[in-house]
């Protein structure tokens, strides 16, 4: 197992160190174990990405004591209760998608709390089912984020629909950063990222390429 992830690892990192600009790898550790996030933490990777706050606190309190250079993101919904513990275990938060969120981040940093980075997540696909603010809508929610509640947003993040080929909405967003002079583009997981990096992104998220290389399509 150790040798698997160590050879998936090293094969991303290349394909990562051919790219023009600096790249940040979030490894996708939920669901795996500790000693599969051990594994990578023991080869010096210190990005990795969790999609909920119970498991992400769970796993990752212990492990953030031991290691403090972590940088840990959220890379699932967060729910408005939340917001708090969220804020103190993470590093990034990539899913910021609606103005009462917005709005809970910036009372929580008036009572004084430190911020973590936000990316504002966006829905490129209009899925009914998905988080993420509507493509139609991103904009104006951007400024709000900006305008009306004083938070810096950092970068976009999106997950294109399941079944679509992935590159227009790829497009989509880095257009949108452009527009919004947004500089990071989290974009791109274990069946898309080289598109993914073709397409602008400098924060692709990987999960299965990495931890279950053998069961990856890309
Ligand atoms: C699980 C997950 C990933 C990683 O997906 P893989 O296909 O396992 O690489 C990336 N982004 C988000 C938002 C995820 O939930």
């Amino acid at each position: 197992m150790m040798t698997d992830i160590k050879t998936a690892y090293e094969e991303i990192c290349a394909t990562i160190a051919a790219q023009e600009k600096e790249i940040s790898l979030v490894a996708v550790s939920k669901g795996r174990s500790a000693d599969d996030i051990r594994s990578l933490l023991g080869l010096g990777h210190r990005c990795f990405g969790e999609n909920r706050v119970q498991e992400a606190a769970t796993k990752w309190q212990t492990l953030k004591a031991e290691y403090k250079d972590v940088e840990l993101h959220l890379i699932g919904a967060l729910q408005t209760n939340k917001a708090r513990e969220a804020i103190s275990l993470f590093d990034v938060i990539e899913t910021l998608d609606r103005p009462r969120l917005a709005a809970t981040l910036a009372r929580l940093r008036d009572e004084g709390l430190a911020l973590p980075r936000l990316f504002v997540q966006v829905n490129t696909g209009d899925e009914a089912q998905k988080s993420g603010i509507a493509l139609d809508k991103a904009e104006t929610f951007i400024a709000q984020c900006r305008n009306e509640y004083g938070l810096v947003i950092e970068g976009l993040m999106c997950l294109p629909p399941k079944d679509a080929p992935p590159q227009p909405h790829f497009a989509h967003l880095a257009a949108l950063a452009y527009d919004n002079h947004i500089a990071h583009l989290s974009m791109g997981m274990s069946s898309d990222y080289t598109l993914a990096l073709a397409s602008g992104a400098d924060v692709i998220r990987i999960g299965t390429a990495l931890f279950a290389p053998s069961s990856a399509s890309n």
